[in-house]
């Protein structure tokens, strides 16, 4: 039987991703949250967003479906690291998330000038890039300017490759680059309202 701590930390996690999908969408897109489910690997999202490409004031952003994708992705990841006993958000460990990111995750070929509250969008990337891009050869940098991430690497001959790193890019700034909460980029830094 599922662990009632567990599914507590499973609402919380899909009020969660509502409010932080309508940060990102904009309040004119429709986007609608059904529920999650979850497995012995974590837990999944189901929602539904209106397709077409992103947009704010006049940038063109990523097609929403990835980048609601990647966020859900991104949500994930983090819970596989939630105790299931207890259905309390865990950290990666500050001290050495590049490392386990980097190691999992060779994709990363240089070092991760970041913080390790995007260690999970981190890996949530790198694992989608190496379903649909196998060979892609990877990043040769990664770091945060202005509070957004910035990933280069070599343009792939995939189509969607483009638009899941333009979505992690989007993304990283509606995470806190301390804890992966979701946060607003202030002031060229990234942060919740724990570490403002
Ligand atoms: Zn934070």
């Amino acid at each position: 039987m599922a662990d009632d701590a567990y599914i507590e930390y499973m609402t919380r996690q899909v009020d969660q991703f509502r409010e932080q999908g309508r940060w990102v969408l904009g309040p004119d897109v429709s986007f609608m949250v059904r529920g999650a489910r979850f497995d012995e690997d974590g837990i999944y999202l189901d929602y539904d967003v209106e397709p077409g490409p992103g947009k704010r004031g006049l940038v063109d952003l990523p097609d929403r479906r990835v980048l609601m994708e990647l966020l859900a992705r991104t949500y994930h990841v983090r819970s596989k690291w939630a105790d299931r006993e207890t259905g309390r958000d865990r950290r990666l460990p500050p001290e050495s998330w590049d490392e386990l990111v980097m190691r999992h995750f060779p994709v990363y070929r240089c070092g991760l000038a970041v913080g390790a509250g995007w260690g999970d969008l981190l890996m949530a990337t790198a694992d989608w890039i190496g379903e649909v891009d196998p060979y892609y050869p990877g990043f040769v940098d990664v770091k945060d300017k202005m509070g957004g991430l910035e990933l280069a690497g070599p343009v792939s001959d995939v189509d969607i490759v483009d638009d899941i790193i333009a979505s992690a890019e989007q993304l990283s700034e509606f995470i806190c680059e301390v804890c992966g909460k979701p946060g607003w980029n202030r002031d060229g830094r990234t942060v919740c309202r724990d570490h403002e």
